[in-house]
């Protein structure tokens, strides 16, 4: 899959058709691989910690899931055009999964809301198999483990937020038997119904992170990131115009 490279990381030019195909050929073939979820605050974090620009580098797929991404490329007059969203990508993994009856297993945020999350994903989706769940405030990270490999999943999904799935996944890859992992931060608070997505007119504008920040202001100063992005990648275009 081409990749562009966005102040340091690497991010996918892709669709969401293009990606389901990948994802299904992967799994056919017995392929394991991890998806990141790549928007400007995680960049951002990722210049300070090299162990996080390590794990989304090394990641098969790196989505362009935040609208901040986008205007990066066309800044820089890239080939990046539109969000692929780790939400929108998730449910398209269940879609694939209930044509495919590819196995499930969904790890993350508090009881309550995976359990329901499921529920209705089940509901949704009438041939979905999902296999088995687990909340993301278990202590012992080996009874997890086990958990997920017992379930024998194809997918996991991991919502434990940022940059803790990631690292999740980074160090425990290798003893996770499934074939593909993937972050997806808060969605199943969205899916759960727990939390609200912005309107489908607000997402198409590129104004979600308004949304979320105007519904939860504690996320104030990781926003804030944002204008640290925006002044990195305008900084690296003039430096590359200068020489
Ligand atoms: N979470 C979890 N375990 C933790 C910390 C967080 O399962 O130790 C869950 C939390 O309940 C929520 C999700 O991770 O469902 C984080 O959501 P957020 O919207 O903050 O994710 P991000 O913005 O990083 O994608």
């Amino acid at each position: 899959m081409e990749k562009e490279k966005v102040l340091g990381i690497d991010v996918c030019i892709t669709t969401y058709e293009e990606l389901r195909n990948a994802i299904k050929n992967d799994i056919e073939q017995n392929r394991k691989s991890y998806i990141v979820t790549i928007n400007p605050e995680k960049v951002i974090k990722a210049k300070k910690d090299k162990s996080l620009k390590e794990i989304l580098n090394n990641a098969k797929y790196q989505i362009p899931d935040g609208i901040g991404i986008i205007y990066a490329s066309k800044i820089k007059k890239g080939k990046i055009k539109s969000r692929i969203t780790g939400i929108d990508t998730m449910e398209m993994i269940c879609d694939l999964s209930n044509k495919e009856r590819f196995r499930i297993f969904m790890y993350g945020a508090e009881a309550d809301v995976v359990e329901k999350a499921k529920i209705k994903l089940e509901e949704k989706y009438q041939n979905i198999n999902i296999c088995g769940y687990i909340n993301g405030y278990e202590k012992n990270e080996k009874s997890v483990i086990n958990k997920i490999n017992n379930s024998k999943p194809d997918i996991l999904f991991v919502a434990l937020g940022s940059p803790k799935q990631e690292k999740f996944i980074s160090q425990n890859f290798d003893n996770i038997n499934c074939k593909i992992l993937l972050g997806v931060g808060g969605s199943f608070d969205v899916i759960s119904g727990k939390k609200k997505r912005a309107p489908k007119w607000v997402q198409k504008k590129g104004l979600e992170w308004l949304y979320r920040l105007i519904k939860e202001p504690k996320r104030f100063f990781r926003q804030t990131k944002i204008i640290s992005f925006i002044f990195e990648v305008m900084l690296q275009k003039n430096n590359k115009k200068n020489n």
